[in-house]
């Protein structure tokens, strides 16, 4: 787990990393610096640079990779199913 202390109340909480690896993935970019972090107590978007969390993030590749597949092969069948209600719904 990752630790980090809000910016503002100070109040320390977990960060997964297998999920912040997953939703940093999600944002397509090639090498994102930071994290946004929501805090739980203040809802503080607090910025939690990524080189900083590195060693945890190579720890757990294999599980983000797996997470993300899973992810990308949800969103195809979602579309999939959009298609599929869309021509279901002009043969009416
Ligand atoms: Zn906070």
């Amino acid at each position: 787990m990752i630790n980090h202390t809000c910016f503002k109340c100070k109040r320390r909480f977990e960060l997964d990393p297998v999920f912040v690896g997953f939703e940093l993935s999600k944002l397509n970019k090639k090498k994102p610096s930071y994290y946004q972090a929501v805090c739980p107590a203040c809802r503080a978007i607090n910025k939690v640079s990524v080189s900083q969390m590195q060693a945890e993030l190579d720890s757990v590749a294999d599980e983000i990779q797996a997470m993300m597949a899973d992810y990308e092969k949800k969103k195809a069948e979602a579309k999939v199913e959009a298609q599929a209600e869309r021509e279901a719904k002009s043969e009416k």
